[in-house]
């Protein structure tokens, strides 16, 4: 996407953060002392390490920033980007202790970076690259299993997971955990399914459970389910293509814009998901795709009208410059951040409903806590309740048969329903039904409080009043 233009009074990310913070925070009844502990980053730590590449040394920056250790491990993304920055890391590690919080994953908050443009190495580059910042991570306990667990963030992915897990094993060679320290590996490598489409699918639960409260919906200006909504997603990374793939395959929404570095689509009548993606692999871009209209300025895309806006790249993209010509009547953050505290505040007052960051985009952390426990508990998902369920479910199928021929009722159940009902849950199904109960379980906890309190007007509001209140908890219990 082309670069937005950002007013000098917009705020950085992490201010950004903490203005949203201080607002929900001055609804609450804590100390100032309690206040400010948990506001504040604990500590970030900066590399700088050189990596002798192409017959020269190169130095890269990497930083892993650890916000609260009200719970250990602390628990975060490792992202690859040019532009990454203190600021930024630590505005994303604060995000993951409320994320984590309000969806009850017991981690504290901790957030990596290192700047780099993956784009510019060869994969075996990478790889030396990776494992070098591993190095210096592990080194320091920012990477290990009981302390600091990071996992898939922009610009990295399985492969990145493997090489640092890889790494840590050959420093830790007793470590009987290792596996545990780091999340989003490839399922060959200790990793659990599902957690690659995890982000998205939190996207798409997310939205579900909004749509099964018509008063909410109706806040939204909107009415009905998804089916039919008119969705503009901005990124189709691993986090909005998942979404996007989701909604319009099993929900029945209707993509109508897509918004990527080069450009955007446009299709009132919906744009195929897995057409786009595939163009994109092949030619690098939207731009060029034949079945829908290309616009060079992807920007304006986010003011266009639509039901549903779904911002999946990176922070900052609404903003002071944008907000007042956003005419989606629901936004949910896939991204961390898209939306900064200035535009925030334009859009509410406008009547727009978001659903926010911290909870929208929790699939990734829930899932990566349900592949830690795995790797933690040495077994595969499902593995010993599955044998069970099955012989539980074949004695349901042998007395239904038995009732029908012994009453002569000439029942006979599919073959279908029988091959479903028998199989017991896989790790996939279960991964995914316990993802689809933590997200609505979330949304309950946040909308209680959004209905309940007069004083509470937005969905983010409440989302950081209840997870600063579950913080607080864990400080209180610790005697702090
Ligand atoms: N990077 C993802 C996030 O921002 C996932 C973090 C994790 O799985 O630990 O939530």
């Amino acid at each position: 996407m082309a670069p937005l233009d950002t007013s000098p009074n917009e705020p950085s990310f992490r201010e950004s953060v903490d203005i949203m913070f201080n607002r929900a925070v001055a609804l609450m009844d804590l100390s100032p002392g309690l206040e400010q502990k948990i506001r504040v980053c604990n500590a970030t730590y900066t590399v700088r390490f050189g990596v002798r590449l192409r017959g020269d040394i190169h130095t890269f920056v990497g930083y892993r920033s650890v916000h609260s250790e009200h719970m250990e491990p602390v628990k975060g993304g490792i992202r690859y980007a040019s532009a990454v920055n203190q600021d930024e890391v630590e505005a994303l590690a604060a995000l993951m202790t409320y994320k984590c919080a309000l969806v009850e994953a017991p981690f504290g908050g901790s957030k990596g970076g290192l700047c780099i443009d993956p784009t510019e190495w060869e994969e075996h580059e990478l790889e030396l690259i990776t494992r070098r910042f591993a190095y210096e991570l592990a080194k320091r306990d920012l990477i290990h299993p009981s302390q600091n667990v990071p996992a898939p963030d922009m610009g990295t992915g399985e492969r990145e997971m493997a090489w640092i897990a890889d790494q840590y094993r050959r420093m830790n060679t007793t470590d009987i955990n290792a596996a545990a320290c780091v999340t989003g590996k490839p399922p060959h490598a200790g990793g659990i399914a599902g957690r690659v489409e995890a982000t998205g699918r939190g996207v798409q639960y997310a939205l579900q459970e909004f749509f099964r409260h018509p008063e909410d919906v109706k806040i939204a200006k909107l009415s009905g389910s998804l089916k039919g909504k008119r969705v503009i997603v901005q990124g189709l990374g691993n986090v909005g293509y998942h979404a996007a793939k989701f909604l319009s395959e099993e929900d029945g929404a209707l993509i109508t814009g897509i918004i990527e570095r080069d450009g955007a689509l446009h299709d009132e009548a919906g744009i195929d998901i897995e057409a786009v993606r595939a163009w994109i692999i092949k030619h690098g871009g939207v731009a060029g795709y034949p079945a829908a209209r290309h616009q060079a300025d992807g920007a304006q895309l986010l003011e266009q009208e639509c039901d549903i806006l779904i911002p999946a790249a990176l922070e900052g993209v609404i903003n002071l410059s944008n907000a007042d010509r956003i005419k989606a009547p629901l936004i949910i953050e896939a991204a961390n951040g898209p939306v900064t505290a200035g535009a925030d505040e334009i859009l509410r007052d406008k009547g727009c409903v978001i659903i926010p960051d911290m909870y929208a985009n929790a699939g990734g952390v829930t899932v990566s806590y349900f592949e830690w426990v795995k790797n933690l508990s040495h077994i595969r998902f499902g593995r010993m309740q599955r044998r069970a369920e099955e012989s539980r479910h074949q004695l349901v199928v042998d007395e239904l048969e038995r009732l029908s021929s012994d009453k002569g009722l000439g029942w006979e159940l599919s073959p279908g329903f029988k091959e479903k009902y028998l199989r017991g849950a896989g790790e996939l199904e279960l991964v995914r039904s316990g993802l689809d109960d933590t997200m609505r379980k979330a949304y309950q906890d946040m909308r209680e409080v959004w209905h309940a309190r007069d004083d509470v007007k937005d969905l983010r509001t409440a989302a950081y009043l209840v997870s600063i209140g579950k913080v607080a908890q864990s400080y209180r219990a610790k005697g702090l």
